[in-house]
């Protein structure tokens, strides 16, 4: 491009959006990649000891090459030195100029760093990297720089609701990671990714929560593992209110009916014809549905099944009750009530797999029960354990705890941080 250009130059100028610059030169090479050389027209910067803005020109930084967006499908690569102005102050100080358009150290220039940001986010790091052609460490030092890998607890005003969620980090290990998110107002944040929810872990993770935000906290919402509870109870005293969720307790009571379904229908492998057992075939699955969700066909399975196996009914029938009851609107007492009847049910009945079961609900009455008021679960968070799921899928063994927290934090937030400016729609007419 001719230096002469005037019109060219405020075409490639507007193309490249950096503000205070100028366009001196700009070439393809030989690889295809755009060489655009800038000057800064910004005048003066900040000294860098004192503060005070300074304009006396004393040299100027060395030449650097930056990566910028991409134009019009080819890598533009940005060449520039910036002034150096030096101050009063002191020993005569000098400071290179500071411009908005770059971060000193970088190797990009900001609109590209937030570009890969963006191309970050619901991604894996490894599609980015082949897509923009830049290294996977390059990736992850700008996550670093970016993105942290603790809560900023002093943005939080309050946090009216804390869950807490274990999640294995790699499929089929025992290595598991406790996730615990937040709710203020109605903004969802990731507060922690914990090595394990061992009550001195939780204790720990917790008590490094503000005084000012813990006072906030009403709701906690988790399984009902002992070492969460009492921690929970242990830093928020009794106020508090822990509620069970309500997915894990299902979980509790439906595993149950799942270990008496493989017994007995191991029983009638062994007792049954050939021929009538394998008209059960599909068992499984329909055992798993709500009644009014079974086709024609998996009913007739059930009750071919359910004649040679009353208990199995008389188990699936008390499940479904459950089920039922925590569909409804009730109050905490009448929850309460409604629970101690089904239990009496269960232990009337010649079912014996609830027995763990009960133990827990036993043990844990108020917490199951004070789920009802306002029906709190810590799912309440849909998105973030589908999300947590789906980053588990793309990252598959390549996580640690801050990269989890990182991508999840970016996943939840990157739109509104580093989303587009333009709204998807076309341009008005000319
Ligand atoms: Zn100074």
């Amino acid at each position: 491009m001719g230096t002469n250009n005037e019109p060219l130059r405020q075409a490639m100028a507007l193309l490249l959006e950096l503000p205070q610059t100028r366009i001196e030169a700009a070439f393809e090479d030989r690889d295809g990649q755009l060489i655009v050389t800038l000057s800064s027209t910004q005048e003066g910067t900040t000294c860098h000891r004192c503060g005070e803005w300074i304009t006396t020109r004393n040299g100027w930084s060395e030449w650097k090459t930056v990566r910028h967006l991409d134009l019009l499908g080819k890598p533009v690569y940005l060449r520039f030195r910036l002034p150096r102005d030096r101050c009063d102050c002191d020993d005569g100080p000098t400071t290179t100029q500071q411009v908005p358009w770059f971060n000193r150290r970088s190797r990009m220039s900001k609109a590209y760093e937030e570009h890969l940001l963006r191309a970050c986010i619901n991604s894996t790091l490894s599609d980015v990297a082949h897509k923009e052609g830049v290294s996977i460490e390059t990736l992850q030092g700008l996550l670093d720089r970016h993105i942290a890998t603790t809560p900023d607890w002093e943005a939080l005003p309050s946090l009216e609701f804390i869950g807490i969620d274990e999640i294995a980090l790699k499929k089929g290990h025992r290595d598991f990671v406790a996730i615990v998110t937040g709710q203020s107002g109605d903004q969802t944040h990731i507060l922690g990714v914990l090595e394990d929810r061992q009550k001195a872990t939780v204790i720990g993770f917790l008590s490094s929560m503000p005084k000012r935000l813990r006072q906030t906290v009403q709701v906690l919402c988790s399984d009902l593992y002992e070492g969460f509870i009492n921690a929970a109870k242990a830093v928020f005293g009794r106020r508090i209110r822990v509620v069970a969720d309500r997915f894990h307790v299902a979980k509790l009571y439906r595993e149950a009916v799942e270990t008496l379904r493989k017994r007995e229908l191991k029983r009638l492998q062994k007792t049954l014809p050939k021929a009538t057992y394998r008209q059960l075939k599909g068992a499984m699955w329909a055992l798993r549905k709500a009644p009014d969700a079974l086709t024609d066909e998996e009913a007739n399975v059930l009750a071919l099944l359910f004649t040679h196996s009353p208990r199995l009914r008389e188990a699936v029938d008390l499940r479904d009750e459950l089920t039922t009851l925590f569909n409804q609107p009730l109050t905490r007492k009448q929850a309460k009530l409604r629970l101690s009847g089904w239990a009496a049910r269960v232990r009337r009945s010649s079912v014996r797999c609830f027995d763990g079961f009960l133990k827990t609900l036993n043990l844990h009455k108020e917490e199951i029960s004070n789920y009802f008021p306002q029906r709190h679960n810590s799912g309440f968070v849909e998105g973030l354990n589908n999300k947590i799921k789906v980053i588990k899928r793309r990252c598959y063994g390549l996580l640690n705890r801050e990269h989890l927290f990182q991508r999840l934090y970016l996943d939840l937030f990157g739109y509104a941080l580093y989303g587009r400016r333009n709204n998807g729609l076309a341009p008005r007419a000319l």
